[in-house]
């Protein structure tokens, strides 16, 4: 079932990080690598060109572990998860869908991606 293409706005616990990005979700993946497993994260992808990040880069920490090439984000004040840029399509950003707002998740195709067996 294709939804119509949208924007949807974002944010942190605490809002520091703002974020909008426009999608048609067509599925949610969870992950099995050791970060995404411990946040539960629950994500959909979108290409680089439809995110928009409203706050400053500054309201963002970044993580990196493994092979460095995934880009994890985090909110330097609330420590909310708001997106990472993808190891295996760094034109990508995942984003965390429970930081959306007005977004029916029900009937949303979910996907298990396995990211802890990548070498
Ligand atoms: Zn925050």
């Amino acid at each position: 079932m294709s939804r119509p293409l949208h924007d949807c706005f974002g944010r942190c616990h605490c809002s520091a990080v703002r974020v909008e990005i426009r999608t048609d979700f067509p599925e949610l993946t969870t992950c099995d690598c050791s970060i995404r497993r411990r946040r539960s994260a629950l994500m959909v992808r979108v290409h680089k060109s439809a995110l928009r990040l409203l706050a400053p880069a500054r309201a963002l920490a970044e993580y990196r572990f493994h092979t460095g090439m995934a880009r994890h984000y985090v909110c330097r004040t609330c420590d909310k998860y708001p997106f990472h840029r993808k190891r295996l399509y760094p034109d990508h950003y995942a984003v965390n869908v429970h930081g959306l707002e007005g977004i029916e998740l029900d009937g949303i195709p979910v996907r298990a991606t396995v990211g802890a067996a990548m070498d």
